[in-house]
Order: structure tokens, then sequence, then C-alpha cells
């Protein structure tokens, strides 16, 4: 940072140099001229100052509040009497105006007459000293002479008053807090008299105002107050407060802030009456209630406005909700888990008959009816320990979940069926296993039927640079029947084997944290969810968060349906309880309080889903510098029209890689861009190259959503040029495609002379004649062009909107088919920027 003057850091804080240069003076900071340089240290000591003369030097103030530090802001209004502040150092900032000044200075309105506990002052007295200490100049002279004046009072009412009521009052005010309404308001009004009778009726008006509000504490304090300031800061309250409690050093405690906490939750730990809080809610120009629910931010404000230290709580960290049992999850003795198993392949290769078979077999179901309850998970018991098996089809969830963040499985068994060998879902398989890190256990399936050939299977899948262990590889190689049931128990031997190389474990005597597998809204039960746990243990009664939603876990039940207590990691279970129905990925948290659950909940429901999604920022070409970090990497999914091109672009883009800089194809495939290519690219944070070939709708809406970068291109070498651009930092496309509108062809009339035109029907945006077409046939690019002619009816048009239809040609090509879509698109130039 460079260095500021005192007379640029007075025109940043828009004060004159003069008053700057007092401030920091009364501060300790000895600077002579407004040429001076101010160091950071320099302006700490201000804020500190500023801090500790809060409310009583300045007529407004201002705080701003980040996560990681806070820092003050110094204001003086203007003549507008609007804020005008500086924030010093920030990182995310919350700013909160103090309405509640009272413009005639503090100074100017002495302590209301009261009377004075002996013991009590006297600790008071040695506190007030230590605080005079620190203050420094004016301010010092200020306070002084005021508590001179206030100890003055307090003595002569003391002697006035009987000592029998002043012992009275001692017991009283010796308990937790000051809040002694009876004696103190009795106390007052006596001692209200005693004011009248000196002829204090200064004090009185003050204090008569505080019996009004029933604030006793801010009565109480009010006179206990060393600054004796009406409107000082209500960490100098809490600190009275705490000083009259225990007569020693005021207590600072770290509050810990979870996501969101309720002012009377808030207030009871810091060990406050909810109206302290109320209080100084108010003064931040915040009207609350005990009951409302406050952000972490501002709850924190709040926390450091009465004095002490707040800690912001993690997101998922359990210990924010659970403050009976802070040290539960930490320890919790960490136990060997059974390994999550997720079973992915190609269509028809046998995932469900392998899941079945293990199922029929290996479930321990007692039932003679079978199995009633089908949940999307189930675990099985083996000799040598437990296997859990997610019952999703395929990769869809395991990305899905993966593109959430949430990590599900353990060890994913990919399933090849003998007589049909590496199909594109395979290959598809295999590229979100690795993208997830997670070990590949093959099943080379249907080794039962006459065609099944596992050698050629195996050959296959070492192209795709799955090796069986064999041959070197760390992918063992399981030859499986699932009709006849040959090879199972070797699968699942192998998958065990994984298994312990990972090391599972997880903490079991703790409240449960777990994923939602799958959700429903379920006629006579309502909500209910398959809940993986991942650590701890949910139990029947406990108050659960999903995501969004929460509740009680009313009952619960096992994969064959049956009731079941508790349920510990690894175990998958079906509950009842929810108040709405979860997603699919969402984390569950077991909590201690219903309430609290309700409060996250709420509060997720508005604004969490927003911080996530943008916390989930994926990634994009353009900053994928950043992104890189250290390690330089590129990740790109690469989709194209034929093979021919896939393997050139694939070829040419990882032939970029550098010593520095590395392309990393994630996947790479013909055909057009699908949903589960864009939850693969952002859980990978890949950006997707399309070449001549688009994302089909619920792609384009998806990525739309998520932010993942699709990138299209039609000649290879400018695919490469790009991505060469992006990996050198040099990134600014001086051309962007924009994309302005998607038209369906319903027919097409063959006109001698003129040639194919297409009657259309606009889907999306608007077709501009000027503009350019690419001709989509399955979402590949089968020609790009520029528009013939667009009509409406038997008229030239200019643009014609979504919604309606259209006549139009392209130029240079006739091929037109119905089911054909015309994507319509302009080039923009854009200034280079860098
Ligand atoms: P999925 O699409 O991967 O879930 O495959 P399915 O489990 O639905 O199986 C597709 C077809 O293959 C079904 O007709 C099964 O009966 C058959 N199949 C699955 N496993 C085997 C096997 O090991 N041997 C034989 N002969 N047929 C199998
Ligand atoms: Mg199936």
């Amino acid at each position: 940072m460079p260095q500021t003057s005192v007379a640029q850091f007075a025109g940043e804080l828009k004060v004159p140099p003069s008053v700057l240069l007092e401030q920091l003076k009364a501060a300790g900071v000895h600077k002579q001229v407004a040429e001076d340089f101010l160091s950071e240290q320099d302006k700490t000591r201000l804020l500190d100052y500023l801090r500790k003369a809060h409310g009583s030097s300045e007529p407004k103030n201002k705080i701003t509040l980040t996560r990681k530090q806070t820092s003050e802001i110094i204001k003086k209004s203007d003549a507008s009497g609007k804020a005008r502040t500086i924030q010093v150092e920030v990182k995310k900032k919350r700013i909160f105006v103090k309405r509640d000044a009272d413009s005639t200075g503090p100074i100017e309105v002495p302590a209301p007459a009261e009377p004075v506990l002996d013991p009590r002052e006297a600790g008071l007295r040695e506190q007030e000293r230590r605080r005079q200490e620190e203050l420094t100049t004016r301010q010092v002279a200020d306070l002084a002479e005021k508590n001179e004046r206030e100890r003055k009072t307090a003595e002569l009412r003391v002697t006035e008053h009987k000592p029998v009521e002043a012992k009275a009052a001692a017991p009283a005010a010796g308990d937790t807090t000051l809040h002694k309404p009876k004696v103190a308001a009795g106390a007052e009004k006596k001692s209200a008299k005693k004011a009248k009778e000196v002829k204090v009726w200064k004090e009185e008006a003050v204090k008569r105002r505080t019996i009004k509000t029933r604030g006793d504490v801010q009565g109480a304090s009010g006179w206990h107050s060393p600054k004796g300031s009406r409107h000082r800061s209500a960490a100098a309250t809490a600190e009275v407060v705490q000083a009259a409690s225990a007569p020693a050093e005021p207590i600072i405690r770290e509050i810990k802030v979870p996501e969101t906490i309720t002012v009377g939750e808030l207030a009871h730990r810091m060990s406050v009456k909810a109206a302290e809080v109320i209080k100084s809610l108010m003064k931040l120009g915040n009207m609350v209630t005990i009951n409302q629910v406050l952000d972490q931010e501002t709850a924190m404000i709040v926390v450091e406005d009465m004095g002490h230290q707040p800690v912001a709580s993690k997101l998922d960290d359990p210990e924010s909700y659970l403050e009976e049992s802070p040290q539960q999850h930490e320890a919790a003795e960490l136990k060997p888990r059974a390994p999550v198993v997720t079973v992915m392949g190609h269509v028809d290769h046998g995932k469900t008959s392998l899941l079945d078979y293990i199922r029929r077999t290996k479930v321990a179901s007692g039932e003679a009816g079978g199995i009633t309850q089908h949940i999307g998970a189930y675990h099985v018991e083996t000799p040598r320990g437990m296997v859990t098996f997610l019952d999703t089809p395929g990769h869809e969830a395991f990305t899905a979940m993966r593109a959430r963040g949430a990590k599900l499985t353990d060890i994913v068994v990919l399933v090849v069926a003998a007589d049909d060998g590496v199909m594109p879902q395979t290959i598809e398989a295999i590229a979100h296993a690795r993208a997830a890190k997670v070990p590949m256990v093959v099943a080379i399936n249907k080794i039962d039927k006459h065609e099944a050939n596992a050698e050629k299977v195996k050959q296959e899948l070492v192209a795709q640079s799955v090796v069986p262990e064999e041959y070197g590889g760390d992918s063992p190689f399981v030859s499986v029947s699932a009709k006849t049931g040959k090879g199972i128990d070797q699968l699942i031997e192998q998958v065990l084997l994984q298994a312990e190389v990972l090391e599972l474990k997880a903490a079991v005597d703790a409240p449960a944290k777990g994923l939602v597998i799958e959700a429903r809204l379920d006629k006579g039960r309502g909500p209910v969810a398959t809940v993986l746990v991942q650590s701890g243990t949910l139990k029947r009664g406990d108050i659960v968060l999903a995501g969004t939603s929460f509740g009680r876990v009313r009952a619960m039940l096992d994969e064959n349906g049956k009731a079941v207590a508790a349920a510990g990691p690894s175990i998958p279970v079906e509950i009842q309880g929810l108040a709405e129905v979860p997603a699919a990925g969402e984390e569950v948290i077991g909590l201690s309080d219903e309430r609290k659950a309700r409060e996250i909940a709420l509060f997720r429901q508005g604004k969490f889903r927003d911080v996530k999604l943008a916390r989930k920022q994926a990634a994009k070409l353009e900053n994928m510098f950043e992104q890189m970090g250290d390690i330089r990497v590129l990740p790109l999914l690469i989709k194209a029209d034929v093979q021919g091109s896939q393997e050139a672009l694939v070829h040419a883009l990882t032939g970029l890689s550098t010593d520095e800089v590395k392309v990393n194809v994630v996947h790479s495939a013909v055909g057009a861009i699908t949903d589960s290519d864009v939850n693969l690219a952002l859980a990978s944070k890949a950006v997707i190259i399309g070449f001549n070939t688009r994302a089909d709708a619920a792609a384009r809406k998806l990525a739309e959503a998520s932010g993942v970068d699709v990138r299209y291109y039609t000649i290879i070498y400018e695919a490469v040029d790009e991505v060469k651009a992006a990996l050198s930092g040099m990134l600014a496309p001086e051309k962007k495609e924009n994309v302005l509108g998607l038209v369906d062809v319903r027919q097409v009339f063959k006109i001698s002379k003129v040639g194919a035109v297409a009657g259309c029907y606009v889907l999306e945006g608007l077709v501009r004649r000027s503009a350019l077409v690419r001709v989509l046939r399955d979402n590949v690019v089968v020609f790009s062009g520029e528009i013939d002619s667009l009509k409406r009816f038997k008229d030239d048009a200019r643009e014609v909107k979504a919604g309606f239809e259209c006549g139009m040609s392209v130029k240079g090509y006739n091929d037109i088919q119905v089911g054909d879509k015309f994507e319509i698109y302009e080039v923009q130039e854009v200034a280079r920027t860098l």
C-alpha cells in the first residue's frame, strides 16, 4: 500500500487536515504538518483511539465489519448530514450507521444522580482509573473532571441516604447483572428527589427518560458509566455491567456467531439481556424483536459493539450449532467405516442386474415378503466387512452430486458387458470416476454368455488407460455374471480391498452429518428423504437440517423398510419428518435444537442459495489463469461432431501443454453437449469446447444456471488459438459471438430457381435479417453462412421474434430438412482488454 499523507487521509475522510491532526495527536500519533506521512500503524492507532472514544468525541459513528477484520471508519457528518465514510481495510463489508447519536454531545450531559453502593463504587473507581490511564489529552481531562463531579454527587447522596437502603440494594446488584428493576427504580425515584433538591435538573431530565423507557440497565450504567456519556457505546455498557457483577477487569468473551442467530440467543451467548442487544441494534438503525433472526454479519457487528470478540463459525461447522457439545465432533474417535460404492457403465451392460443380484443374495432381509421399501442405497454385510451400494442409476446422479460439491462415492464399480465391450457411456463413466479421483473396480459382466470376450474388453479398457492390476495397472478386474452370480463375491472382495487402501474412517459418537441421496413427497408420509450418513450417528427423534429444509426425524427406515432407531456412518436410511422435500445432494446435519434448525433453514431459503451459487463460480476461459493458481492446469471437456475432429482437437489442444502449463482433457466424445457433460465440467472446473456441435436444451439451461463456460468453434485452429491465448494469460477475444436466437424448421419448400425455403418457428430470441446462421442437425453444425431471405407471410422482414413463424432461406445451402434448427448469431467486435 502506498504511503498516505495526513492531508490525503483527511481528504479521504472528508475532514479538514487540522482536525485530523488534532485527532492524531489525541491518539498519540504526533504529526506536525499535513504533509507528514501516515504509516499503517499510525492509522491503526488512530482507529483504536477513535474506537475507545467511540461515541464521546464523534457525533456519529459508522462501523464496518468484515469477516476477517474489523476496521472503524471515521466520519463527520457533512453539511447535508449524510454519512461520509472511508474504509481502511475491508474485504467484505457491511456498514451500519449509528443514528441515535445525541447531537448535543455527550460530555455536557452529566450522569443522573444515583445512590452508589460502596463496594461497587470502589471497584468502579479502580476501573475508572485504569481506563483513564488509557485515554489521553483533553478527553481524559474532560472525563476526569466529570468523574469528579459524579463522585461528589454520589458521595453527597450516599451520605444523605440511609445506610439500610444501600445494603438492601447491594445483594441484588451482586448477582448476575445490574438488571434490578425494582430496587434500582425505587432508588432512582428517591435519588431523583434528592437530585432535585440539589437542583441538578438536567440530570433529572435524563433520568426520567431513562425510567420511562424501562431501561434499567441504561439507567444503572448511566450513572455508573465512567464516561458519564448518554450515548457511550454499548461496549462500555457491557463492560460496566460486568464490572458491576465482578468488580475486576471487563470480561471480553469470544462469541461464536453461527450462520444465523436470534436476538435472544445472541444475548444469551453474551450473557446480557436481550434488551441490550435490541438496543444495540436500534443504535445501528435496526428495529428488531427478540425472536428475530440475524444474519452472521449483523450479529458480529452487535457482538463487537457490545465489546466482545466475535468469531464467525463456519457454515458447516456443527460446533456452531451444538454449543452444548462443542468438542463432540473432534473428540469422537474415528472408526473404520464401510466404503460407499457407485455402479457405473454403459446402458444395458447390467448395472441394475448386478445391484439386484447383490441385493437379493446379500442383504439380510428377514421378511418373507421380501423387499417392500426400495430406497436408493443399501448395504451388505460380508465376512470381511460391510459395503454400501448406491442404487442410483449411473453417472447422472454421480456427477450431479459432484457438481454440487458433494462427495458421496468412495469406489466406482465400472460395469462392462463382455459381449459388447467399451462403449461411449463406459468412456464417460471412466472420465467421471477419474475426474472425481475415485478408484475403479472393473466388473466384466455377462461372462456367462457365449459371445463373452473378456480379453477383448480388457484390451479396450487398456486403450482407455484403465489398466488391470495383472498388467501392472491399479484397477482390479473381475469377471462376473449378474445372471448366475459368478464372480460377485470376488467383486465385493476387491471392493473391500480397495477400501482398505483408502483407510476410510468416520466419527461415530457425534451428531450426524450426511447427504441426501434422493427425496420425494410421499402422499401418506409427507417428505421422505434417503440419507446416507457420512459421519456421526443419526437417531430417531433427532433434529436435522437438510439444505433448506429441516425437521425432526419422526421415522427412520432401512433399505428393507424396517424401522431403525439409529444409523451410523455409511448407512443409508430413509427419514420422515422434514418440513419440505430437500434436493438430492444437500448436506444433512443433525442439530440439537429445532428452533435453530428452522432459523437456518429459513435463512438459507432466502439468502444462502445465492451465496452458494456465487461461491460455486464456474470456470471461465478468461479467468482460468487465476483459477489455476500454482498448478496451472487448464481442464477442458471436448465435444465434437465427428471422431476425426474430436481426435484432432484433443491432439492439438493437449499438444499445447508445456512444462509450466498443462491442458487436461477431462473428457472428449462425439455428439451434442449434454447436461451430464455440463455437470462433469462444473465438477472438474472444466471449460467445454464444442466443435461443430451444440449443447442441447437441458445442457444449455444448466450451463447458463451454473455458469459453465461453453465455447463453440467451427475451425480447429481457432479453438487452438483461443486455448493457447488462455494458457498464456493473454486471452482477449477480439470477436465475440452473440447468439441471437434459435429457429425450428417445420416445413421445407423447394422452389425452382430460388432453392429451399424453410417454414420456420422462432423458438428463442429473435432472427435478424442481417445476422449469420448455422444449420444444426441433431445439435451438430452442418452448415454455416448467411441468411438469404427472411419473410413474415409474403413480406420481407427485418426481425422476427420468438413465438412467431417466418420463412427463411440460407445463402448457398439448399439441403435444409424438417427438424433442423437454425442458430442465429452475430459477431461482435470486442475491444482488446488486458
Ligand atoms: P443396465 O442398463 O446397465 O442397468 O442393465 P440391466 O441390468 O438392465 O441389464 C440389461 C440386460 O442385460 C437385461 O436384460 C439383463 O437381464 C441382462 N443381463 C444383465 N447382466 C447379465 C449377465 O450377467 N448375464 C446375462 N446373460 N445377461 C445379463
Ligand atoms: Mg438399469
